[in-house]
This record gives structure tokens, C-alpha cells and sequence, in this order.
């Protein structure tokens, strides 16, 4: 099937899959430290309902798909699921976002399954800073997770790093220098979901990130390590692996987004920061058939808005990051 493009002429081939909004930890800026109240079990689309949604996503031209969460590693037996999405004409990139706490079980079995890569989530090196952001301690977990996706090849591992002034920016140069090591490091902007829309106190722009890191020597930009994200990368001289920047906030990339994402419990949002769904799960259930669900495919691309103000304080309103997977 060739591509579909959206109404600001957009290609859309990516779906980022939510498979639960429940997880281990409980980051200070995705969940509040009690949890939040867990969609119920039955209102989760099992893993038949994920592939049939993916199937029919895949026959209007989505190609890539990653699998998130909450954490997705919760959730009982993902290598099956990662298995029934290899086995869908058409989807040719299988890819994971975990918080790594789980990975070290999980990593031979989901490369087995057929998944492409992964990217960890991992906000400190240090165990005392990994476990304020986190409220869990559970970095010498994520470090085994980030060995064993390495050692079965789930590759490039991508290492995510949020940055939050005055809690882990002094970090910065020493996850840069991981690049020397062959680490794929991003840096992420800060979003503010759990202050009601409104940059918090923390926040760092890309630029200052940048400007920490001038003492390390020259940054020189280079071309992206596979994946679909929409950062930029650069390498320091002699490195094996890059330092990226995510800019969400501050020069966001709405102009080149290509993706869709399922809730998990089966909605899709057209834009990560917009309150428009498409409720799948009604007429999965009612027993329509694949016309129906990619009837309902084409509306979701249809209603993708041309972009997102999260700088002018614009956020969901409905869901927290942890329904829509990041
Ligand atoms: N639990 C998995 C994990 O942490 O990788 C997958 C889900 S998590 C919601 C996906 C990504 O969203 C993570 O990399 C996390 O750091 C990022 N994220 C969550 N809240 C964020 C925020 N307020 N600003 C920037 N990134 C955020
Ligand atoms: Fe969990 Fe990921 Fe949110 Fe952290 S960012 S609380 S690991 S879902």
C-alpha cells in the first residue's frame, strides 16, 4: 500500500501503540506519587484488538509502529504481542519505549518476537537523583536492561533523557560522554503536563543544553541512528554513538509529524496535545470489520490538526501522558 499524507500534505506512517497506562514508577513530571485511576481491565484492548487495529492501519500505509505505555513491560506476555504484529503484511519496524526496569528479563525474548529496537527512558546516572525523579530505586535494574538490549542486538538502543534544571542538567556532560561508548543519547524538553500547561521552574530549552555542553569539544551535526523521531543529532569527535535534542516545547516539529497513537483503552488521538479521539474500541467490539476500523483510521488523519501551542500553555486536558504512550 503507498503512503497516506494528512490535510497539511503530511505523510502518516507511524502508530505509537499505548498498551497499558500502568507502570513501576512513578516519574515526578508523568504520574502523581499515588498512581492515577487505572482504566479498567476490560477496558484495555487485548492484543487481538491491538493487531486487527494494526492490520487495518497498515492496509491505509502505516508502516512503523512502537509499542509504549505507562510501562509496556507491565503488561503480562508483551512478546506475544510483539509476535502478532511481526506476523502483519506491511509493518516493517517494531520498535519498544520502556523504562528499562524490566528489560533485562524481557530483551531475548522480544528480539525473538521480532521487535526492531528500543529506547530506554533514564533520567540520571546516580542512584539518589534516579530515585527522587522516579520515586523508586531501581536504577541498577535499568542499567542491566540497557546491557541486555545491547547484547541481543536491539539496536541502536536509545537512551531518553528528560532534562530538569537544578535536579539532573548537571548531568548533561556525563551522559554525553556515554556517546563515546556507543550510547544514542536524546535530550528532551521538559513538558509541562503536570502543571496545568505552564513551563515549570525546571524547564531547560534545547539551547542551554547545548551551551553546557560547548566544554566537551566540538559537537558536529550528523545524520540520525535508525528510528522515527524528530530529533537532531550531533557526535563528538571520536564517538561512536550521538547526542540528540527533542525540542517539544521551544521549536516544536509539528510541520513533519507522521504518526497517529492508540490509548490502550482504543482511542486514537489524532496529536499528542490535542483532546480529539476516535473511539475504536465500540465497533472492534461490535464486530466490524477492517473497513470499518480503517473508515475510522482515515478520520483520525483527517482531523490532525496543523499543529500544537504547548507553548502558549496548550495541553490535554482528557489524559495524562502515561494513556497516550509519549
Ligand atoms: N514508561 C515508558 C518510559 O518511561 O519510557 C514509556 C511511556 S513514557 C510516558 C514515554 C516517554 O515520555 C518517556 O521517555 C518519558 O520520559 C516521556 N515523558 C513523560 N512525561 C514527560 C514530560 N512531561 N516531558 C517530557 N517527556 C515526558
Ligand atoms: Fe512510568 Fe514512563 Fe511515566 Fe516514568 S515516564 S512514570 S516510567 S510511564
Amino acid at each position: 500500500m503507498s503512503g497516506i499524507s494528512d490535510n497539511f500534505q503530511r505523510p502518516v506512517n507511524y502508530l505509537r501503540i499505548s498498551v497499558t497506562d500502568r507502570c513501576n514508577l512513578r516519574c515526578t513530571y508523568c504520574m502523581p506519587t499515588e498512581g492515577v485511576k487505572w482504566v479498567r481491565h476490560e477496558d484495555i484492548l487485548s492484543y487481538e484488538e491491538i493487531t486487527s487495529i494494526v492490520q487495518a492501519a497498515a492496509s491505509v500505509g502505516i508502516s512503523k509502529v512502537r509499542v509504549s505505555g505507562g510501562e509496556p513491560l507491565v503488561r503480562i506476555d508483551l512478546p506475544k504481542l510483539i509476535a502478532m504484529l511481526a506476523q502483519v503484511q506491511g509493518i516493517d519496524d517494531i520498535s519498544l519505549t520502556t523504562n528499562g526496569v524490566l528489560l533485562k528479563k524481557y530483551a531475548a525474548e522480544l528480539k525473538e518476537a521480532g521487535l526492531s529496537r528500543v529506547n530506554i527512558s533514564l533520567d540520571s546516572l546516580r542512584r539518589g537523583t534516579f530515585k527522587k525523579v522516579t520515586r523508586r530505586d531501581k536504577l541498577p535494574q535499568v542499567m542491566a536492561g540497557i546491557e541486555e538490549a545491547n547484547r541481543v542486538g536491539l539496536e541502536p538502543v536509545k537512551i531518553n533523557v528528560v532534562v530538569m534544571k537544578g535536579i539532573n542538567d548537571h548531568e548533561i556532560g556525563d551522559f554525553a560522554l556515554k556517546s563515546m561508548n556507543g550510547w544514542h543519547v536524546r535530550f528532551i524538553e521538559l513538558m509541562p503536563f503536570t502543571n496545568g500547561g505552564k513551563l515549570q521552574p525546571e524547564f531547560m530549552p534545547v539551547q542551554e543544553m547545548l551551551d553546557r555542553l560547548q566544554s566537551l569539544g566540538d559537537l558536529e551535526a550528523c545524520g540520525a541512528p535508525p528510528g522515527n523521531g524528530p530529533a537532531r543529532y550531533y557526535r563528538l569527535s571520536g564517538a561512536t554513538g550521538t547526542v540528540g535534542f527533542i525540542t517539544p516545547v521551544s521549536e516544536h516539529f509539528c510541520f513533519q509529524c507522521n504518526r497517529l497513537r492508540l490509548s490502550a483503552d482504543g482511542k486514537l488521538l489524532p496529536c499528542l496535545l490535542s483532546d480529539k479521539e476516535v473511539d475504536l474500541r465500540p465497533s472492534l467490539r461490535q464486530g466490524a470489520g477492517e473497513s470499518r476500523i480503517t473508515d475510522l483510521i482515515m478520520e483520525a488523519i483527517a482531523s490532525k490538526p496543523a499543529g500544537h501551542r504547548i507553548d502558549a500553555g496548550e495541553i490535554l486536558q482528557k489524559r495524562l501522558m502515561t494513556q497516550v504512550g509519549g
